[in-house]
């Protein structure tokens, strides 16, 4: 069970206020995506959530928990990186097993958790590559097992696909979309693809300059924006 609750999230870096007051209900297993222009504080909001950055007003809650004072590893929430973020000089196997390792699991546990990880995102070929030896595609695989190794509740994807071409694109988003249906998890996506929004979400978050302006289903988005910008921006080709 995942139910987050952002009430009057608010960040400021320096005298820069870039989040303005964010409320949002996440339910358990949803898939919400996050939309909106760069710069708009897609990236800030999740490193909030996955306790990166500190929230400067407001309270983020996780099944009713306040989460303002817990520190990152113990929040149950794993983050995939636009850049992958694996260790260069580890192999595959190490670069999943180095976070499990820090959540103080035994070695079997570590093992079997990374066996069907591995498993699930068709890595078991590549355990004892490094990651200068993979292809973008996998790299960003390797990156979402790394994730997965951890069980979290909570999976933040920042534009995991954004460094993929095309053809990639569609392999690795039906992979997350296999996953989600998989392991039910509740899982938190940022994009600037409205494409990669429509097919993924249950539930779109539309954000423009530090602010939500519409959240619902792709189809309520689709057929009653709330406004010219949400319209504009839905109804746009990339
Ligand atoms: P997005 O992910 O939607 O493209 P970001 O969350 O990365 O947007 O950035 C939102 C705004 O916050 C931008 O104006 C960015 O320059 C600013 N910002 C992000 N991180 C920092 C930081 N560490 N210090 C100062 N400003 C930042
Ligand atoms: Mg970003």
């Amino acid at each position: 069970m995942a139910r987050l609750s952002l009430r009057g999230i608010k960040k400021r870096f320096k005298t820069t206020d870039v989040l303005h007051g964010i409320d949002l209900e996440i339910g358990d297993r949803e898939f919400v995506v996050f939309v909106g222009p760069s710069g708009c504080g897609k990236s800030t909001l999740l490193r909030l959530i996955a306790g990166l950055d500190p929230i400067t007003e407001g309270t983020f809650t996780l099944n009713g928990k306040s989460m303002n004072d817990v520190p990152p590893s113990r929040r149950g929430i794993a983050m995939v990186f636009q850049s992958y973020a694996l260790y260069p000089h580890m192999d595959v196997y190490e670069n999943m097993a180095f976070g499990a390792r820090l959540m103080g699991l035994t070695k079997a546990e570590i093992e079997a958790r990374i066996d069907e990880a591995a498993r699930m995102l068709r890595l078991e070929p590549y355990l004892k590559r490094k990651p200068r030896e993979l292809s973008g595609g996998q790299r960003q695989r390797v990156a979402i097992a790394r994730a997965l190794v951890r069980k979290p509740e909570v999976f933040l994807l920042d534009e995991p696909l954004s460094n993929l071409d095309a053809a990639l694109r569609s392999d690795v988003r039906l992979e997350i979309a296999r996953l989600h249906r998989q392991i039910g998890g509740t899982m938190i996506y940022v994009t600037h693809d409205q494409v990669e929004a429509m097919t993924l979400a249950d539930k779109i978050v539309v954000m423009n300059q530090g602010r939500i302006e519409q959240v619902g289903s792709p189809r309520e988005l689709y057929e009653t924006p709330a406004n010219t910008f949400v319209a504009t921006f839905i109804g746009s080709p990339r």
